[in-house]
């Protein structure tokens, strides 16, 4: 598999500033997190640490702590301003300031996650210019992902292919959800994943929470059980839904599953260059509202997937956003009744010219457990 490269990193950077030049920002400033990767080609871990990436027309300039120092420079050339716990931030922090050579700051833009403890370390050592976040920039940065990005993030569905295996194979009665859970993420972590995101098993009533968080519950004959997992591989995220149904399931479960099936396949086939993200949405609803559950779809369709598990494209009713090649993100229609079961189907699409490719593979029929 191809690694992210300089010249990969550099390109990224010159749509950054072309964002920065059109928005008079001088200077950018990016802490730990995925957009550090995305324009440093590596970040360390997230802590209260202040660690910064500062980016101006023509420079760049990392505020590194001194425990980190020597990791970054393995993963990268960049001019390192080091400060040890015991002296603090400060004068680290202005030293690289000062190298940047920004004549009259007048806009600093910051990436929209960073730590407030930051945000006010950086407002005190610049004289508090207008801040303003990242994202209004509109740099489309991480929207369409590279062929050595496409790569890792099917990568990635693979192994989420097979963690879901596991999951399913571990579901049946007198297991509790937590189990079932582990045994999707063992199952990651044995694959080689970085780090597990999120493992969500919803049985019975639960899953007619979306969000539910994974319990002890036990699961038993007559529940729906949702799965939905997804894990980092090499940086890059995965994220599937399936349905198992503990035993026979009765005919509105089967009537409302066949529903989410043709609406998750109806999105998918909706996929192509140029037409909008709301277009997918709305391709999933017509088909749920067709078959009457219209008060049942109680989300999006869909979010972009990449370096993060929700980032955009966002795939809802209002994003005129046209697609473009190389974007990627979920289709997951779903239906939840209150006090019942809930369904959703969820896979990740590339678009390619010719429409969408679907990088997760596990089959999509509902699984029955006796
Ligand atoms: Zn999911
Ligand atoms: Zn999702």
């Amino acid at each position: 598999m191809r690694s992210i490269g300089p010249t990969e990193i550099e390109q990224r950077l010159s749509i950054l500033r072309a964002a920065m030049a059109n928005s008079n920002v001088d200077i950018t400033a990016v802490a730990p997190g995925d957009m550090m990767y995305y324009l440093a080609g590596y970040a360390s871990y997230p802590d209260e640490r202040l660690c910064l990436l500062l980016i101006t027309a023509h420079q760049v300039a990392m505020v590194v702590p001194a425990l980190n120092a020597a990791e970054w420079q393995t993963h990268t050339a960049l001019p390192l301003y080091t400060w040890a716990d015991a002296e603090g931030p400060h004068t680290a922090l202005r030293a690289a300031l000062s190298s940047l050579a920004v004549a009259q700051l007048r806009r600093l833009a910051v990436d929209d996650e960073m730590r407030a403890d930051f945000l006010l370390h950086l407002m005190e050592a610049t004289g508090g210019p207008e801040v303003i976040p990242l994202a209004a920039l509109g740099a489309p940065l991480r929207l369409c992902k590279s062929p050595a990005e496409i790569a890792r993030l099917q990568a990635a569905a693979a192994q989420a292919d097979r963690a879901m295996q596991a999951a399913i194979e571990a579901c049946q009665p007198g297991v509790t959800e937590a189990q079932v859970a582990w045994a999707a993420e063992q199952a990651f972590r044995l694959d080689g994943a970085d780090y597990v995101c999120f493992t969500l098993v919803a049985s019975g009533p639960n899953s007619a929470f979306p969000h539910h968080r994974s319990g002890q519950r036990v699961l038993q004959r007559g529940d729906a059980v949702i799965i939905d997992i997804g894990a980092s591989l090499d940086h890059y995220k995965s994220d599937i839904t399936r349905v198992v149904h503990i035993g026979e399931p009765p005919p509105a479960f089967l009537r409302a599953y066949e529903a989410v099936l043709r609406a998750n396949e109806a999105a998918r086939a909706a996929v192509k260059p140029g037409v909008t993200a709301a277009s997918i949405d709305r391709a999933a609803r017509a088909v749920l509202e067709a078959a009457g559950y219209a008060e049942q779809f109680i989300h999006r369709t869909g979010h972009g997937l990449g370096l993060s598990v929700h980032e955009p494209p966002w795939i809802m009713a209002g994003n005129e956003q046209p697609l473009e090649e190389g974007m990627v993100f979920s289709i997951e229609p779903g239906v939840y009744f209150p006090g019942q079961f809930g369904i959703r189907i969820e896979d990740i699409v590339v678009v390619t010219a010719s429409g969408a490719h679907t990088l997760t593979g596990l089959d999509r029929q509902l699984v029955v457990k006796a």
